[in-house]
């Protein structure tokens, strides 16, 4: 069946971070307003894409999900190729996944480019009473960077819309 597209801007978002963050939670939180306690490895799936409106404009979003390569730490080139835009992601709970954030980051500064727009995502604020990693270190991580920094929750969609559009804004800003 063909559709034919009215989109006026097609941007290219990666979503990056340490496997069990919830970047496959975030994706279909944005795109379908659904969650699932259950983890399960995105199989098959290369992209979901949503429309979103700014400035009276139609922006085609393509945001790529891993398939669980990043538990080998193997997210290959292509994966981040023509990437506007990256949601550098980690849990709040898990210490270790902050202390990741380098590797993700420098791999999308390396394959996406220095024009990529970043922004550093703290997940599971849903979760705070039992949080790990302080507001005040990932918002000053985020501040060295010059990216933003933003906490959310897939569970109760805390802020998930707020972090995909204030991406989409800034790649807009760069682009369009
Ligand atoms: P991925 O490996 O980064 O894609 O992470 P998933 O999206 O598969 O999520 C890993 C686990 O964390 C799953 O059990 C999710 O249900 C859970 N999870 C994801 N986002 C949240 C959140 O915002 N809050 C809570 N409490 N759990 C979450
Ligand atoms: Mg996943």
């Amino acid at each position: 069946m063909a559709e034919s597209s009215t989109a006026d801007y097609i941007f290219k978002i990666v979503l990056t971070g340490d496997s069990g963050v919830g970047k496959s939670s975030l994706l279909s939180r944005f795109t379908r307003n659904e969650f699932s306690l259950e983890s399960r490895s995105t199989i098959g799936v290369e992209f979901s894409t949503k429309e979103v409106q700014v400035d009276g404009k139609t922006i085609k979003v393509q945001i790529w999900d891993t398939a669980g390569q990043e538990r080998f730490m193997a997210i290959t080139k292509a994966y981040y190729r023509n990437a506007l835009g990256a949601l550098v992601v980690f849990d709040m709970l898990k210490a270790s996944t902050f202390q990741n954030l380098d590797q993700w980051y420098n791999e999308v500064r390396a394959n996406a480019g220095i024009d990529c727009s970043v922004i550093l995502v703290g997940n599971k604020v849903d979760q705070r009473h039992i949080r790990a990693v302080l507001s005040e270190d990932a918002k000053r991580y985020a501040d060295e960077r010059n990216i933003q920094y933003i906490e959310t929750s897939a569970l109760d969609a805390t802020n998930v819309e707020q972090a995909f559009r204030s991406l989409i804004a800034d790649i807009y800003r760069n682009w369009a």
